[in-house]
């Protein structure tokens, strides 16, 4: 019993800590909707198209888009 109360306290802290970011958009994990330059980091929005992604392949790393973004369909 103690254990379940204690789960439920967990997950209402978590929800409130994301019902500031539900207003605005819906519940999506922003880390997993984010496309990641592997060369540095730099994040993408999920929306960006390949010709942006390929501009900072060739322009910042002098590489391809698939090199730089593996797995984002063209
Ligand atoms: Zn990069």
């Amino acid at each position: 019993m103690g254990n379940g109360a204690k789960a439920a306290q967990k997950r209402e802290r978590n929800a409130d800590k994301g019902s500031k970011a539900a207003k605005s958009q819906t519940k999506v994990n922003e880390a997993a909707k984010s496309i990641i330059c592997a060369d540095c980091k730099q994040p993408f929005l999920i929306t960006t198209r390949a010709p942006a992604l390929t501009e900072h392949a060739d322009k910042r790393h002098n590489k391809t888009m698939e090199q730089c973004f593996p797995g984002v369909a063209k």
